[in-house]
């Protein structure tokens, strides 16, 4: 260093113009020290630029030494383009002014270009003419990196969405960018300067002093949660990350705060919670995929309607539930909802995980991402099982119904003409009596009219019985009567009135006390044995049977006629119904079902044994009276 310090100062000495000022030899050493150990460039040169002095930190600076350099044109390193330069900087020195910090760029041995800062200043002889210049350049590459990277940092920092404010440990704002501007609408004039409070909620403003704690221990505040006011009064929900600014020294002078507007994430997030809670207590089955037919979510009443879970769901095709025969409904829904198209209440069926068949209503609905593209599909399906069952017990119903019209239209016209049948009769006998006639076919045509006035009355009886049973109306008197007696009764009135056949009475008991309505027993008894006869045109026998078992007593009405198929057995003792083989025979098919009504108000059975064309045997029990 010492040797160097003395070239140093023997080639400033040497090197200055003979003319120069000279100095006393000990400040000349001082500056020599000064221009040797100086981080500065420092260059003399001529007028015509020639060096004449070069230091070591020239020598770092430019690469060359400074052997190398004096002697040499300063052009040496100035770059070609700014050559111009270097002869408006000889003009100013010429005039005897000084540049300071004049910000250019010089060019080194080996061909970089560095940023300088120059000062230039005339050098004086001890007549004051200006006989060169000094120039002392300083390299400025780490405060043109520093500020190129402080230009990009602006840039970035004022580009940004998020909101980056900084401020003092006070809480002074000093500097607010673009995003900031933006969402609280205060312009960077209005708040820089201002206290941060301006932004905070009153009710929040401890926050500020937890979050100046922190950074005032060097710690960061990291996604913390909160809202701030703009200037509108609208709160913004923000997720702040604040961090320390350190001087050079290393010292915290402020905190940065980088916050991002979370209103509309929060929002989502809520709405998504709202979705999925709604999703869950769906009745309806909602799924969505993907337009590839991926599964991406699948609700709790999926999870019922099909059996699978959502995990076992999630990221299946969706052929998972769709029956193989109708895999084509699925291309079709896609190429609908792929053209933003909705469908609806699209009834199909779909295969659950036991292989359960769900009848399902389907509406199915584009996902839109926020740019509007179409990226999924939505699906909600009701369970329409239930909705189709009662529509086909509806339509069962309906069926019913009409048949049951159907049969009472066919009753009335059966009924019309069953009435009309004995009043054309009586009718037509009237007027024969209204003739002259012998006493004897007098009698007969009275006859003959009284049969059909009974035969009316009978059919007029049993409709309003009909009526009576449909309202509940059917009185039944009990009462202890003898049962062989309303048998021997009703027997000796058939015989009477039907003299073509012979009714057999066969009992082991003379009396038998039962509780009843013995008008309305004789009327079953009666009954029977008038379909004995009617049934039975070709035999004339009929037998009556009565005994006594278990305590019941059983009544039996046998003929030999046409006789009943087993399979009818049971249905004619139903409303309306007639055996359709036997139609030609008169008659409403109401007698038996009066018959089973009455019996079983009296808590007895009725039914009916037969072999067809040997014949058939009414039975009904009744209860009997214990004394
Ligand atoms: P109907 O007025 O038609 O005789 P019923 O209720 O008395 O009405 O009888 C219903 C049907 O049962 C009859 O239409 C007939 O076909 C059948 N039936 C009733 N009694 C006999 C019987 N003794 N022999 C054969 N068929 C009978």
């Amino acid at each position: 260093m010492l040797s160097r310090y003395k070239t140093m100062n023997q080639t400033i000495a040497g090197a200055l113009p003979p003319d120069a000022i000279s100095l006393s030899e000990e400040k000349q050493a001082m500056l020599a020290a000064i221009v040797a150990s100086s981080d500065d460039a420092i260059i003399s040169k001529t007028t015509k630029g020639i060096i004449t002095t070069w230091n070591p930190a020239a020598e770092r600076m430019f690469g060359y030494i400074e052997a190398e350099a004096i002697g040499r044109s300063i052009m040496m390193i100035v770059p070609p383009d700014r050559q111009a330069e270097e002869v408006y900087i000889i003009g100013q020195i010429l005039q005897g002014r000084k540049i300071e910090h004049f910000e250019t760029l010089r060019t080194t041995k080996d061909g970089r270009q560095i940023p300088v800062s120059v000062t230039v200043s005339p050098i004086l002889n001890k007549n004051g003419v200006i006989i060169g210049a000094s120039k002392i350049a300083r390299d400025i590459s780490d405060r043109h990196l520093a500020r190129e990277k402080q230009a990009i940092l602006a840039a970035i920092v004022s580009s940004s969405d998020d909101i980056i404010i900084s401020k003092t440990l006070q809480g002074i704002i000093t500097s607010w960018n673009k995003a900031a501007e933006k969402i609280f609408a205060y312009t960077e004039a209005e708040a820089v300067g201002q206290h941060i409070s301006l932004i905070i909620p009153p009710d929040r403003l401890s926050e500020e002093d937890f979050i100046i704690g922190q950074i005032a221990n060097g710690r960061k505040v990291d996604h913390f949660e909160t809202i701030r006011r703009g200037k509108n009064g609208q709160d913004v929900h923000l997720s702040v990350t604040v961090s320390p600014v350190v001087d050079e020294q290393g010292k915290i002078i402020g905190a940065s705060k980088v916050a991002r507007d979370i209103s509309s994430a929060r929002h989502a997030a809520e709405n998504k919670g709202l979705l999925t809670a709604i999703s869950n207590t769906s009745d309806d089955t909602i799924v969505s995929k993907t337009l590839e037919g991926i599964i991406t979510s699948w609700n709790q009443a999926a999870e019922k309607m099909f059996g699978y879970s959502e995990e076992e769901a999630l990221g299946q095709h969706i052929s998972l539930i769709i029956p193989p025969e109708r895999i084509e409904e699925e291309t079709y829904i896609i190429s609908e909802v792929s053209s933003g198209n909705k469908v609806d209440h699209f009834q199909t069926v779909r295969k659950a995980k036991d292989g359960r068949m769900v009848q399902i209503s389907l509406s199915v609905s584009p996902i839109l991402d926020d740019n509007g593209k179409i990226i999924g599909a939505s699906k909600i399906a009701r369970d329409i099982s239930d909705h189709l069952r009662l529509q086909e017990e509806k339509a069962q119903l309906y069926d019913e119904i009409k048949a049951l019209n159907d049969k009472k239209d066919e009753f009335i016209g059966m009924a019309s003409h069953e009435l009309k049948t004995p009043l054309t009769s009586i009718q037509a006998y009237l007027q024969i009596l209204n003739n002259d006639m012998p006493e004897e076919r007098r009698k007969d045509f009275l006859r003959r009219t009284g049969q059909q006035v009974k035969k009316l009355n009978q059919l007029v009886s049993d409709l309003l019985d009909i009526s009576k049973i449909e309202a509940g109306k059917l009185q039944i008197n009990p009462e202890p009567f003898d049962i062989c007696t309303v048998v021997r009764d009703a027997i000796e009135l058939i015989t009477y009135t039907s003299p073509t056949h012979t009714v057999r009475f066969q009992t082991d008991l003379n009396d038998l006390l039962v509780l009843g309505d013995s008008q309305r027993i004789e009327q079953v008894i009666l009954n029977l044995l008038t379909n004995a006869i009617r049934y039975a045109p070709s035999s004339k026998d009929i037998d009556v049977y009565l005994s006594e078992e278990s305590g019941l007593v059983k009544v039996g009405v046998r003929d030999r006629g046409i006789g009943i198929p087993e399979n009818k057995l049971t249905e004619i003792f139903s409303r309306f119904y007639r055996i359709a083989e036997n139609k030609n025979t008169s008659g409403l098919g109401l007698g038996l079902y009066l018959a089973r009504q009455i019996i079983e108000r009296h808590h007895g059975r009725i039914w009916a044994e037969s072999k067809p064309g040997e014949g058939s045997v009414f039975y009904f029990t009744l209860p009997i009276e214990i004394n």
